[in-house]
C-alpha cells in the first residue's frame, strides 16, 4: 500500500488543527523555505512515529442531531471515504458530551479502523480521563496532548502499525516502475489524459494496470528515445473505455500519493481559467512532497493574445515563490510544447539526484559568507562553518554553525539561490536547514 491516509475528526475546538500541524511537521524544512506559500491546512504528509502517513483534517464536526444528515454530505465524508484509520478527538477537559457520541454513530457508519484519542490530557490522569470515553463503544481511547505532543507518536504508530500487518503485501515497489516517474496532476478538466495520451503516443507499452481502490493512480511505462519513463496516471485515462467516460472523482490524496512516488510532479493549469484555488492548493503540496515539479499551463491554442498576456501576467505575479519551477505554455490537443515538456522532465530529474561534493558545497558557501555576510545578533555574528549534503531529490544542504536559529528568512533565501545558481539546481526546490554547533 502507498502511505496510510489517516483522518482527524471531531468537534471544533477539540484540537484538531492542533495535532495536525504536530502531524505534518516533518515536511516543515522544506515548506519554511518558500515564503509566501500558502499551505493547506486540510491535507498533508508527516511522520512522528516510524511510519509515514498522509493526514486529512476534515475540520468541524458539530454533531448537533438535526445536524446529522449534513454531515453524510461533502467533503468530510469523501476524506472518510478515503481514510485508511480514523483518529476521533474528543476533550478530555471538557468530558463526553452527547455530541461526540452523534459522531461516534457516523463514523462508525464507515466501517474503518478508529482510534479515540482524549486530547488536553496533559496533567490528568490518563485512565480515569479514558474510562468516560471507553463509553464511545470505539475501542480503548488514548490519553493525548496535542499541545504538547504527550502520547502522539505513540498513537498514531499504534494505529499505523495494525494497518500494515494487514496490507504489508501491497507495499509501493519503485523497482516495478522504471525510469524517470512523472506524475501528471491537475484539477478535473484541465487536459491531463489528453496530455497523458499526447506523452505516451504511439510509443505506449503495455499498460501496468495495479489492481486496488479508485484511489490508487495507474502506472504507466513507455519510452521515448533512449529514456524510460513512468507515467503516473491520476485521471484514470488507463481505466476508461474511451476518453469521454469520465471516472475521475477529483482527489487530493490521489494527488498527494502521485507526488510521493513520483521524481517529477506535472502541475498542469487550464490557461483558459488562469489560476484557481484549487491550483494553488495542488502547487502547495507539490513544493511540501520535495519533488522536481514543471508547470504546464495547457489550452494555450484556445486563447486570444490579451488572454495569453494577461495569463502570463498572473503567473509570474502569483507564482513568485514557485519560481524555481519552469512554466511551459502547451497545447495538449494539438501536441504543441509537448516535446520541450519531456526535456525540462529530464533536465529536472538530473537536477534533483545530481551529487555535489562536500568540498564544492563548502567552496560556494564560503564565497557567499564572504560577498554577502550574515547578519550580526546583539553584536555577534552569526557563523556559518561547513556544509553537506543531507539528502537529494530535493537536495537538502545542511549548514552547520553558531546562532543558526536566529538567521533571518531572507538569508535563507539568498543561499538557496546561490547554491541554485551554482549547482544548476533547476526545476527543484533546495532545502536548507541549520544544524547549531558550538
Ligand atoms: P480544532 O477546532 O479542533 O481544530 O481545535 P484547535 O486545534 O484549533 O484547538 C482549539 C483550542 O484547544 C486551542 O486554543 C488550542 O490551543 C487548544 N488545545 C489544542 N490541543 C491542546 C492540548 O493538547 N492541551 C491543551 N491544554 N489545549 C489544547
Ligand atoms: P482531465 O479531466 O484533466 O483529464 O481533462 P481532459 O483531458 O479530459 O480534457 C478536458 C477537456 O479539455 C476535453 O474536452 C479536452 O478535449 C479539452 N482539452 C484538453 N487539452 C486541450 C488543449 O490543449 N486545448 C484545448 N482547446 N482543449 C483541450
Amino acid at each position: 500500500m502507498s502511505k496510510p491516509v489517516i483522518a482527524l475528526v471531531g468537534r471544533p475546538n477539540v484540537g484538531k488543527s492542533t495535532l495536525f500541524n504536530r502531524l505534518t511537521r516533518s515536511r516543515d524544512a522544506i515548506v519554511a523555505d518558500y515564503p509566501g506559500l500558502t499551505r493547506d491546512r486540510q491535507y498533508g504528509t508527516g511522520r512522528v512515529g516510524s511510519i509515514p502517513y498522509i493526514v486529512v483534517d476534515t475540520g468541524g464536526l458539530s454533531g448537533e442531531i438535526e445536524g446529522v444528515d449534513p454531515l453524510m454530505a461533502g467533503q468530510v465524508r469523501v476524506a472518510l471515504e478515503e481514510a485508511d484509520a480514523i483518529l476521533f478527538l474528543v476533550d478530555g477537559r471538557q468530558g463526553l458530551i452527547p455530541a461526540d457520541e452523534v459522531i461516534a454513530n457516523y463514523i462508525r457508519l464507515f466501517d474503518k479502523p478508529v482510534q479515540v484519542l482524549v486530547n488536553k490530557a496533559e496533567g490528568y490522569d490518563h485512565a480515569l480521563a479514558n474510562s468516560e470515553f471507553f463509553q464511545l463503544g470505539l475501542g480503548d481511547p488514548i490519553a493525548i496532548s496535542s499541545a504538547h505532543g504527550d502520547n502522539v507518536a505513540y498513537a498514531v504508530d499504534k494505529v499505523l502499525s495494525e494497518l500494515s500487518e494487514k496490507e504489508e503485501q501491497d507495499e509501493f515497489d519503485a523497482d516495478e516502475h522504471p525510469g524517470i516517474r512523472v506524475a501528471v496532476i491537475g484539477r478535473p478538466n484541465v487536459g491531463k489524459s489528453t496530455l497523458i495520451n499526447r506523452m505516451i503516443g504511439e510509443e505506449r507499452v503495455v499498460a501496468f494496470d495495479m489492481p486496488g481502490t479508485t484511489r490508487d493512480s495507474i502506472f504507466v511505462p513507455f519510452k521515448r528515445g533512449e529514456q524510460e519513463y513512468t507515467l503516473i496516471d491520476t485521471a484514470g485515462v488507463r481505466r476508461r473505455k474511451n476518453i469521454k467516460e469520465k471516472i475521475e472523482k477529483f482527489s487530493i490524496v490521489k494527488a498527494i500519493e502521485a507526488m510521493e512516488e513520483s521524481h517529477v510532479v506535472i502541475l498542469l493549469i487550464d490557461g483558459s481559467e488562469g489560476l484557481t484555488d484549487q491550483d494553488l492548493t495542488l502547487l502547495g503540496l507539490a513544493i511540501e512532497s520535495g519533488r522536481g515539479l514543471v508547470l504546464a499551463v495547457n489550452k494555450w491554442d484556445n486563447l486570444s493574445s490579451d488572454q495569453r498576456q494577461w495569463v502570463k501576467n498572473e503567473l509570474s505575479y502569483r507564482l513568485q515563490f514557485a519560481d524555481y519551477a519552469k512554466q511551459h505554455l502547451i497545447s495538449a490537443l494539438h501536441g504543441t510544447g509537448v516535446g520541450d515538456l519531456f526535456k525540462t522532465i529530464q533536465a529536472v530529474h538530473s537536477a534533483a539526484f545530481k551529487r555535489v561534493s562536500t568540498s564544492d558545497l563548502n567552496r560556494v558557501l564560503e564565497q557567499a559568507v564572504l560577498e554577502h555576510q550574515p547578519p550580526l545578533i546583539a553584536g555577534r555574528r552569526v557563523k556559518l562553518r561547513y556544509a553537506h549534503l543531507g539528502g537529494l531529490n530535493p537536495p537538502r544542504v545542511i549548514i552547520h554553525g553558531n546562532q543558526v536559529d536566529k538567521l533571518p528568512q531572507a538569508y535563507t533565501k539568498y543561499l538557496i539561490n546561490v547554491f541554485r545558481k551554482a549547482f544548476k539546481w533547476v526545476g527543484t526546490p533546495v532545502s536548507v536547514e541549520f544544524k547549531a554547533s558550538e
